[in-house]
């Protein structure tokens, strides 16, 4: 009891044979509302400027959805509508609405002549993949999967599905991998894959739900039913429920094919479970909307099923104007195949009516229609129906024949059987080899970023590191140059007589021993000690603090007085020692003498006009042999000497 089939396709359970033909309308209605929604969003952004193109995106859709509601009774109407969408589009220069345009193409294509399709499909995948179109791409995939089929190339179909799927999967587009989930449901539906389908097409159905896609979501629904109301899966009640489900949906939205076509299949599941009587009305009510609507191959389909009812039912003559009738529809609608379908069954009714002549004329047409289009199937059904008439003629010559034929395409369709089991056991092995690589991909992916992400946390740390390691070789830098400093400025203190700035006496002494060895080498040295004249008294009159200022001042006039090479020290309390490198005790004698008189004639902050503070001095000469000690007895002496003579004078040892 199969309806709709295509040229070397394995029999197909009538409800999903429906849905398969309007499957494709289905997606297209998907598609359509998104892009109406777009256009729809384009006239009411779109400035004066682009209002132009948005009237080519709504003339483009327009062109299609009159395609669609004529391809099952016109698809030639329906090619040249969809071919006049692609030639406004590229007027436009909309480029994905052309391979919007073009995909229709191709699938009005599919119908009418597969083999023409697969170009189509492959030139539309490449140009939706160049531009990362991805929802094409699987799209164009289902064009080229269902084209296959239609060639009887089942395998190759099923390939393409997982391909399409996997591009969807790759390109992480929701949209286009529920149509490719849904596309590959019904190919392993049609594989007999059952569990595997309804997996898909639940995934499909959630997919649609989650992106609010109440057509896509009715689609897959409608492809879960199709599975349950295979005769292998034999889920009749469970389909019907869903079917009605959805009945109630399309009367709801007002989508009358839709409705006949839900009416249909649930007529076909009450066929299937022998409820005759009850599929009757659903298929009236079916080709009643289909004739309204002007789909005539759903009209004459309908008249086809209800022909089989009646003729099951035992009235023969009721259903033979109904298989007339369904003859002459597909004949206008072009449509060859299902003419000579029906044939098969108008066999069998003429038989039941007792004209074995004319029913083998209907079987000849058939046979040499399926002959010619290689389709098995529907031959081993021909020469069955044949051994049969042939053996009640009592012509058993023919009959054997027939026989011998529908054997011989048994074998074949085993052959091809066991072909199939072993493609799909490839397909299979595809599939989970191209599982497999989606999954490397993921997995390399997310170990690529990783990597990325530790490189990265690596650079930061390194340059968290260099900074860290920069800021403590600058804080030892800085602390190592604090130490010298410090050390320095230590060094300083303890080499500096803290009231005059000058060398202390640990400072000077250990110059005048440098001096002093330097003797050895026969270098000249003298050494000038002083001492300020009664400075108890000057403490006494001006206190501590002048006297202070006084010993300030004298280290001042001192030290500015010296040659570049001479070195003034503090010896302790107000006594000074010089040391005069390179100096003879003449030389020495008169910078003494100078000395005295610069003292003697410098006038002290807060000293009475004719206060004087004086120096005596004692110079001495280094002397070959000389030792630090034995150069400043002499030099104290002297000046000891100088303090006896009256003081304010330099006295030489
Ligand atoms: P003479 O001429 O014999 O050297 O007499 P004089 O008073 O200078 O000698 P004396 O050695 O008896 O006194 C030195 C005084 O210098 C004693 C001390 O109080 C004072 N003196 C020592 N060191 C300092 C100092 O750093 N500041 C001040 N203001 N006075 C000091
Ligand atoms: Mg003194
Ligand atoms: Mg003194």
């Amino acid at each position: 009891m199969t309806r709709q089939q295509a040229p070397g396709r394995s029999p197909r359970p009538v409800a999903a044979g429906r849905a398969a033909s309007r499957r494709r309308e289905t997606i297209r209605r998907i598609r359509m509302n998104a892009l109406c929604l777009a256009a729809c969003l384009v006239a009411v952004l779109a400035a004066p400027a682009r209002a132009q193109h948005a009237r080519a995106n709504n003339e483009v859709l327009t062109l299609l959805s009159r395609a669609e509601a004529v391809q099952l009774g016109n698809p030639q109407e329906a090619l040249s509508l969809a071919r006049r969408a692609v030639t406004v589009a590229d007027r436009a220069g909309a480029q994905a609405l052309v391979r919007r345009a073009e995909a229709a193409v191709c699938e009005i294509t599919a119908d009418i002549d597969p083999q023409a399709a697969l170009p189509l499909a492959e030139d539309g995948e490449q140009a939706s993949r160049a531009v990362g179109d991805m929802r094409g791409v699987a799209r164009f995939l289902g064009c080229q999967g269902y084209a296959l089929e239609r060639l009887g190339k089942s395998h190759e179909a099923a390939l393409v599905h997982e391909n399409a799927v996997a591009a969807a999967e790759r390109a992480s587009d929701k949209a286009a991998l529920a149509d490719a989930l849904a596309m590959r449901g019904e190919s392993r539906h049609y594989h007999g894959r059952y569990d595997e389908a309804i997996a898909d097409l639940d995934r499909a159905y959630a997919l649609n739900r989650d992106l609010g896609r109440k057509a896509g979501q009715q689609y897959a629904l409608n492809a879960i039913a199709n599975v349950y109301s295979d005769t292998n899966v034999a889920e009749f009640d469970k389909a019907i429920g869903y079917y009605r489900q959805l009945l109630k949906d399309n009367e709801a939205a007002g989508q009358r094919s839709e409705v006949a076509t839900m009416l249909f299949n649930i007529a076909t599941a009450n066929v299937q479970k022998g409820r005759l009587d009850e599929a009757l009305p659903d298929f009236r009510r079916a080709m009643a909307i289909d004739l309204e609507l002007g789909n005539t191959a759903g009209v004459a389909e309908s008249e086809r099923s209800i022909g089989l009812v009646l003729a099951k039912q035992g009235r023969p003559e009721d259903a033979l104007p109904l298989m007339d009738s369904a003859i002459a529809r597909y004949r206008a609608a072009g449509s060859d195949e299902s003419v000579a379908r029906v044939r098969i069954s108008r066999a069998g009714i003429l038989q039941a009516l007792g004209r074995p002549r004319d029913a083998l004329a209907d079987l000849a047409i058939a046979e040499r229609y399926f002959h010619d289009r290689n389709n098995p199937r529907l031959l081993a059904q021909v020469y069955e129906s044949q051994a049969d008439l042939h053996a009640e003629a009592g012509d058993w010559r023919k009959a054997y024949d027939a026989l011998k034929a529908y054997r011989t395409t048994q074998e074949l369709l085993e052959a091809r059987a066991r072909e199939e089991q072993g493609s799909r056991l490839r397909v299979q092995f595809d599939t989970a080899k191209k599982e497999q690589e989606n999954r490397e991909l993921l997995i390399e992916n997310a170990h690529r970023g990783e990597a990325l992400r530790n490189a990265e946390r690596m650079r930061a740390l390194q340059r968290l590191t260099i900074l860290l390691g920069t800021a403590l070789v600058v804080l030892l830098a800085a602390m190592a140059i604090l130490q010298v400093r410090r050390g320095f400025h230590l060094r300083r203190l303890a080499m500096t007589d803290e009231l005059t700035g000058m060398p202390n006496r640990r400072s000077i002494l250990e110059r005048l021993e440098r001096e002093v060895a330097a003797l050895r080498d026969g270098r000249a040295l003298a050494v000038v000690a002083f001492d300020v004249d009664h400075f108890k008294r000057i403490n006494d009159v001006h206190g501590h603090h002048g006297g202070d200022r006084v010993l300030r001042s004298i280290a001042d006039i001192i030290g500015r007085a010296l040659p570049a090479n001479a070195r003034l020290g503090r010896m302790g309390g107000e006594e000074f020692l010089i040391v005069l490198p390179a100096c003879g005790a003449d030389a020495a004698f008169a910078l003494a003498e100078r000395l005295r008189a610069l003292v003697a004639e410098a006038r002290f902050d807060g000293f009475a006009a004719d206060e004087r503070v004086t120096i005596s001095l004692g110079v001495s000469e280094g002397l070959p042999g000389d030792d630090v000690e034995a150069l400043l007895r002499r030099a104290d002496a002297a000046l000891y000497r100088a303090k006896g003579d009256g003081r304010d004078r330099a006295v030489r040892s």
